[in-house]
């Protein structure tokens, strides 16, 4: 019976693939999915990205509709960016928790505290902490922003692992780290990493810099997932042990079936990314479901923090 639950479940997706196609060219809309998305959300995308270069990609297509497929303040800042723009999140339980970590009317506290400080916000935050901060980053290019930014004291807003990282690159700042984390990568201790470089010792270990310092320490190579991505594919090594999301592995798998890679923790899986399901897409498509607003003001804020990161990237 469970063989023919499954025929009848990949026809039900084989006709939901279709109608959202079919939808898609209807309506000249453009779908994006994160890294970390499923894998048949990535099959139906037009795109498949990190957040800031699936923004960016947003403002060059001609599609007036654009159906994100990540975490609310990803569509968020597609939106930020093209606000003549309709954006959809499919699912709109879809938020991520260390962005809900810091909020405007906290972070006003601790600019107050340290009142000459500029802020740098990880572009996981809300367009409201954007709009009050001085400049955006991403993981690939925070210690590049930090550093060159004219200020000996900053504020880093939410992610206190990427903010540690950023850190010890940047001795010369005061940085007042948030107490953010993102749950996804924070949870893995040392000691679990350890067990997994003793199972496969050949296999090169590459972690995200939301990771804990103690994993970052045991890391080969530190990047974003567009970095890893790109560092796996160029590294003549043969297995590697990925320290981010599963999506990365399941994209790398996919692409790559002639390497080995191993996950640095099961646990390693973003239950918000994975909410997104077809049935949300269909239904953002044929119901206009799940549109982003961002107060017009907070936005331009908003952007001019994400702008000046572009600039000195
Ligand atoms: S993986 Fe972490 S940072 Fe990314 S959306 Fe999930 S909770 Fe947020």
């Amino acid at each position: 019976m469970l063989y023919s639950n499954e025929k009848i479940n990949a026809k039900n997706k084989k006709t939901i693939k279709e109608e959202i196609l079919k939808l898609k060219i209807e309506k000249n809309a453009l779908i994006l999915a994160h890294h970390y998305q499923s894998m048949e959300i990535k099959e139906i995308s037009d795109f498949v990205g990190d957040s800031l270069e699936l923004s960016k990609i947003a403002t060059k297509v001609d599609s007036n509709y654009i159906v994100f497929c990540g975490v609310h303040f990803m569509a968020e800042s597609a939106k930020i960016l093209s606000p003549e723009k309709r954006v959809f999140l499919p699912n709109t339980d879809a938020r991520c928790p260390m962005a809900d970590m810091v909020t405007k009317e906290r972070l006003e506290t601790m600019k107050a505290e340290f009142p000459d400080a500029k802020v740098v916000a990880y572009v996981n935050s809300s367009a409201e902490v954007k709009s009050i901060s001085d400049i955006c980053c991403t993981s690939s290019n925070a210690v590049n922003i930090v550093k060159h930014l004219e200020a000996k004291e900053i504020i880093f807003v939410p992610d206190q692992n990427l903010g540690a990282y950023v850190s010890k690159f940047c001795p010369e700042k005061t940085i007042h780290l948030w107490k953010g984390f993102c749950p996804t990568h924070h949870r893995v201790i040392g000691a679990e990493v350890q067990n997994i470089c003793d199972r496969y010792p050949s296999a090169k270990l590459f972690v995200h810099p939301e990771c804990r310092p103690e994993v970052l320490e045991m890391a080969d190579f530190i990047g974003s997932t567009a970095q890893i991505i790109k560092a796996c594919e160029t590294s003549e090594e043969h297995s590697f042990i990925i320290g981010t999301e599963k999506g990365v592995i399941d994209t790398l798998r996919a692409v790559h079936p002639e390497k080995e890679f191993y996950m640095m923790d099961d646990t390693m899986v973003c239950k918000n990314m994975k909410k997104t399901t077809l049935e949300d897409v269909l239904k953002s498509l044929k119901e206009s479901y799940g549109e982003i607003q961002v107060e017009p003001e907070v936005g331009a804020r908003a952007k001019s923090a994400i702008f000046k990161m572009i600039e000195r990237s």
